[in-house]
């Protein structure tokens, strides 16, 4: 990945589970569901509303320390989450039809027998 981004030399050093101070990568990000949970924006590909906005996102765990990473995601996606919400409330400003009202409906009855209080 670094030596795609241009980077000539790439070091690489492992960290066994002893050195757990910069996990990162559990629910990766991407454009490919195949091969992400998350997609670029941390929403899942699966369930449309959930966003993941912690060190969950990295693809991998970077050598360098993640956590302005994780804030700068964060407030990224809460910008494009800010600009969502209101174009969806500019829509429904814009609606010319009248919005239908619900008509309320009996509430569900308990499938469970009701006991009699007990005496006493
Ligand atoms: C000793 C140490 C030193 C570090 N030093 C640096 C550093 O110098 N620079 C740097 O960039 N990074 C550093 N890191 C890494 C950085 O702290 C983490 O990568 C970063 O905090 C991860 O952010 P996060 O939001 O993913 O998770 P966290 O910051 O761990 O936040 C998770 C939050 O979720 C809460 N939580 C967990 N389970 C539940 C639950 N069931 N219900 C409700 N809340 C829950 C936790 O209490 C916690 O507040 C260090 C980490 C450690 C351990």
């Amino acid at each position: 990945m670094m030596k795609r981004a241009g980077y000539p030399f790439v070091f690489v050093e492992r960290m066994g589970i002893a050195t757990n101070s910069h996990q990162c990568g559990t629910l990766r990000f991407g454009a490919d569901p195949k091969t992400s949970v998350l997609d670029p924006y941390c929403r899942a590909h699966d369930v449309e509303n959930l966003y993941i906005v912690d060190s969950a996102f990295f693809p991998s765990s970077a050598a360098m320390n993640p956590a302005l990473t994780i804030a700068a995601q964060a407030l990224r996606v809460a910008e494009h989450l800010r600009g969502a919400e209101l174009m969806s409330r500019l829509e429904l400003m814009s609606r010319t039809e009248p919005i239908e009202p619900i008509e309320p409906t009996e509430p569900p009855q308990p499938t469970w027998p009701i006991l009699p209080p007990s005496p006493g």
